[in-house]
């Protein structure tokens, strides 16, 4: 995609600060400096987002996802991480370039990661009756 920021971080016409890279994917820092170590990994290919990225790039995706994971844990004394997502605008995405964030976390670090619902507004069994599958 012509216009696409994560396309052209891809592509190397905008710089980053790559932490891995492989055939089909790219992991690098993102800018926001909103967390320690916040890091995204995208496709090199374009896609929006889970719902139109074919299964082979999602899996290549959450391949390197776990790579740049255990690599966090294993040597850079982490302790675990939090995995987000946002897919379609109305989840809260603002780059529309698939992108896994990885936030490592230390135990007792103090991050909240986690969103804060405020209750649901159906009833259990209405909803499960609309997703089940
Ligand atoms: P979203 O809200 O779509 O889930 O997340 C988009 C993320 O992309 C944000 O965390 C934002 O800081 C990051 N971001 C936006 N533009 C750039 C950029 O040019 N370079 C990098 N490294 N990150 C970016
Ligand atoms: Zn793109």
């Amino acid at each position: 995609m012509n216009d696409c920021i994560f396309c052209k971080i891809a592509s190397g016409e905008i710089p980053c600060m790559k932490v891995y890279e492989d055939n089909r994917t790219l992991a690098f820092m993102d800018i926001a400096k909103d967390v320690d170590g916040h890091i995204l990994v995208v496709p090199k290919k374009h896609f929006k987002n889970v719902l139109d990225c074919d299964e082979e790039t999602l899996y290549a995706v959450m391949k390197t996802v776990k790579t740049v994971s255990n690599h966090l844990t294993e040597q850079c004394g982490y302790d675990g991480v939090n995995l987000l997502n946002a897919s379609d605008e109305s989840a809260g995405q603002s780059v529309p370039h698939l992108h896994i964030h990885i936030i490592p976390r230390k135990r007792n670090d103090g991050i909240d990661a986690w969103p804060r619902f405020e209750g649901a507004r159906e009833d259990i069994q209405t909803v499960f009756e609309k997703v089940k599958m």
